[in-house]
């Protein structure tokens, strides 16, 4: 969707998001996603296992990922975001796999769209979602906390509004597979970038990212967009001297150039070079003009860090890139 702000957008987003309208929307972007690239997947994508886990990322519409998320010892399988009912059956097909649940990030149909259709063709399929945020066809409303499990699959919701009012992402629990955890996180934070501020300030995003930021510095990164290249771009533009950024940009690069998928990063990662989750950093505050330089960590205050959290936000909608 277009830049927030403005009646025309207000108007327009509350259509999108609590009218049927929003569905004919979403139907009309899934036949122009498939024409214009011409019935092929956006990216080419490969399963990530560890002993019976399996995590495969299902590329969708222009630039969406789905996950499919399986035990294989127990054959528990876990959907995330499948807004694409088409894509993700065609998937289940293949494998003969039966899923046992949808997890939904937030409402926008992109993420949301496919549960009709999937619960039409799998019944009891149980649907979870964020209580506060409208999504379709959601069977179990989840809040903070709330802890749901599948066999060996064992996920907990943090709430993370600022995108939507009720976005959660979901945070799967790897210790008895001997992996990392992993966090599907929905458009909630991306590889170097951040979902817009649809229904949230700076203040309550900023809360929702330090939750993120506090999660284990292994977790992997499981993003709801491919959106690496273009954020990447961004923030070289806003943090030049960042070589970790640079690095990961050059790598991207090569990686975007055969269409290969860039999920998932790492927390750890993502706090060497995403901007969104650097507001606390000297070199960002002083790129951005919020404090001269030399900076006292006792100044780098939270109404600081919103500060300079909406300016990066209202930077990257401006920014132009280069494509
Ligand atoms: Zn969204």
């Amino acid at each position: 969707m277009s830049k927030a702000g403005g009646c025309c957008f207000r108007i327009g987003y509350f259509l999108y998001t609590r009218t049927r309208i929003g569905y004919w929307y979403h139907q009309k972007e899934l036949k122009k996603a498939r024409e214009k690239l011409n019935g092929a997947d956006h990216s080419t994508t490969s399963v990530t296992e560890f002993k019976d886990l399996s995590i495969l990322p299902i590329p969708m519409l222009l630039d969406n990922y789905c996950y499919l998320i399986q035990d294989k010892q127990t054959n528990n399988v876990i959907l995330v975001d499948p807004g694409d009912p088409d894509r993700v059956l065609k998937v289940l097909k293949e494998t003969n796999i039966k899923p046992d649940a949808i997890l939904i990030t937030h409402k926008h149909w992109d993420h949301s769209g496919g549960n009709a259709k999937l619960k039409s063709v799998f019944p009891t399929i149980r649907i979870y979602g964020g209580a506060m945020d409208h999504i379709p066809e959601v069977t179990h409303p989840v809040a903070d906390g709330d802890v749901i499990q599948f066999g060996g699959l064992k996920l907990k919701v943090i709430f993370t509004p600022g995108h939507t009012v009720g976005h959660v992402v979901y945070v799967l629990d790897g210790s008895s597979y001997g992996a990392p955890d992993s966090l599907f996180s929905g458009d909630h934070l991306f590889l170097s970038g951040c979902g817009r501020m649809f229904e949230g300030n700076a203040s309550t995003m900023l809360r929702s990212l330090d939750k993120i930021a506090n999660l284990k510095a292994d977790t992997l990164v499981w993003p709801g967009h491919e959106y690496a290249e273009d954020d990447l771009e961004f923030t070289c533009d806003l943090e030049p001297e960042n070589d970790t950024a640079q690095d990961k940009y050059e790598w991207t690069k090569r990686k975007r150039e055969v269409k290969d998928a860039t999920c998932p990063s790492t927390i750890h990662e993502e706090k060497s070079y995403n901007p969104f989750l650097r507001t606390g950093e000297e070199t960002i505050l002083r790129n951005l003009g919020i404090l001269a330089s030399p900076l006292s960590p006792l100044n780098i205050t939270d109404d600081v860090r919103s500060k300079a959290l909406a300016e990066v936000r209202d930077r990257k909608d401006r920014f132009k890139y280069k494509l």
